[in-house]
């Protein structure tokens, strides 16, 4: 029988608005069995969601989903099975969040010239994470003090490439976030493909490939298919890159909170025909996976 996988989600370690145990609790009500929490960069919500895990008969998969720079592009390699305690892991996630703070400070002096002030220490007030702060933080900032109407109309006005807020920034490079997770026993996973080829800015089918071919190359092994941020033709369009590829394929519903998020957690739909699950590759050597 087919379980309910949901592989990409988020809590407040990083730019979700529910803790690690609320996030488990949410998911076990909607029917989700084997869960990843994998939030951006940070690796701290895993145990307290695998203990909520356990309590609810759940599943639990270590993750995390890290921030890369490749060519002009940012991308996320999302880690699965990981080990939390490996140090090259702990270190490189270190040195990204690092770069957060900096990017952040950056970001607020950006936002102060074009006459929005205040917003660092306002954006440091949505995250409950200190050492973790991202651009959602501070969209959920400038919401509140009235700039616009969402999130998403933030992101639209402000942050980002070519808006007052936006701000450059070099994230871990691709063969290096690869090597952490693959290092820590884990396996990389490249999230939501299609938002890298959506807007002014994306990339064509071209470096598409290009990507993918150096993404096999320094050992990642599968691709997000089944995503809250494709379409049903991505879904279909991205298997054929996986079979293309020879990459397997995971799902996850990258939910951030109640209300925010493009999907809820629980009841994805399935894969196109062929396309074979990421769990496939943990099933034989382990017994993660419930009956
Ligand atoms: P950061 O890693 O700090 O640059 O922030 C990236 C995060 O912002 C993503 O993980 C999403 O949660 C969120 N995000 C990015 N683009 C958008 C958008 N257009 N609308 C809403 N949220 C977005
Ligand atoms: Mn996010
Ligand atoms: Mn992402
Ligand atoms: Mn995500």
């Amino acid at each position: 029988m087919m379980l309910d996988y949901d592989l990409h989600c988020h809590s407040n370690i990083s730019d979700g608005t529910l803790t690690p145990t609320e996030v488990v609790e949410r998911a076990a009500l909607r029917g989700v069995k084997v869960l990843a929490l994998t939030d951006h960069d940070d690796m701290d919500g895993l145990d307290e969601a695998r203990s909520a895990a356990t309590r609810h008969g759940m599943t639990f998969i270590n993750g995390v989903e890290i921030s890369v720079s490749w060519r002009s592009h940012t991308l996320h390699v999302v880690g699965l099975g990981i080990a939390p305690e490996y140090p090259p892991l702990v270190e490189g996630l270190r040195v990204v969040r690092s770069g957060r703070g900096l990017r952040a400070r950056k970001m607020s002096e950006e936002l102060a010239k074009a006459g929005i002030g205040g917003v660092l220490e306002g954006a440091y007030n949505y995250a409950s994470n200190p050492n973790m702060i991202s651009r959602t933080h501070f969209a959920r900032f400038l919401v509140e003090a009235g700039h616009c109407k969402d999130v998403k109309s933030v992101f639209n006005r402000f942050l980002v490439k070519g808006k007052p807020g936006y701000v450059p920034h070099q994230w871990s490079a691709l063969p290096d976030a690869i090597n952490w997770i693959l290092g820590s026993g884990g396996i990389a996973v490249l999230a939501h493909p299609g938002r890298y080829m959506s807007g002014r800015v994306g990339m064509g089918k071209k470096t598409m490939r290009e990507l993918l071919a150096e993404f096999v190359d320094c050992g990642g092994r599968a691709i997000e298919v089944v995503t809250g941020s494709h379409t049903p033709e991505q879904y279909a369009e991205f298997a054929r890159y996986a079979e293309e590829f020879d990459l397997l394929c995971s799902c996850g519903s990258d939910f951030h909170g109640p209300g925010e998020s493009y999907r809820d957690m629980g009841r994805l739909p399935d894969f196109p025909i062929g396309c074979r699950p990421v769990w496939e590759s943990w099933q034989q050597v382990t017994s993660m996976t419930a009956a």
